[in-house]
């Protein structure tokens, strides 16, 4: 159901493998906090001290890693509407588009590769 509702609205659906840990990530610095207890609800980076609370961290790392995904294997543009379109630039619910959709102008005719 979430795949078509992304599909119906222009968005694209990314699953994370589920040993991706999300987690255990510091959405600061990349530091793996290895030792991470189910019960340990917030947690501070021994790396670089940010203070966490562990499902806005994961939540993040997900975020981030979605987009990654996106951009690097399935080559899609993120578009941001507030930054003009700019690639790169994003937010939560911003449409993408994939790279690879570029007009040719062959004989005055145009065409979507
Ligand atoms: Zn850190």
């Amino acid at each position: 159901m979430v795949d078509y509702k992304c599909k119906w609205h222009g968005n694209h659906l990314v699953k994370i493998g589920r040993f991706y840990p999300s987690s255990k990530l510091c959405s600061n610095c990349d530091h793996k906090h290895v030792d991470l207890k189910i019960s340990d609800r917030e947690w501070t980076c021994p790396d670089c001290g940010t203070r966490h609370d562990r499902n806005k961290n994961a939540a993040t790392n997900l975020n981030v890693e979605g987009k990654r995904v996106l951009r690097e294997e399935r080559n899609v543009t993120i578009i941001n509407p507030s930054t003009g379109g700019a690639p790169g630039c994003h937010a939560p619910g911003d449409r993408v588009r994939p790279v690879t959709t570029r007009a040719v102008v062959d004989e005055g005719r145009t065409h979507a590769l």
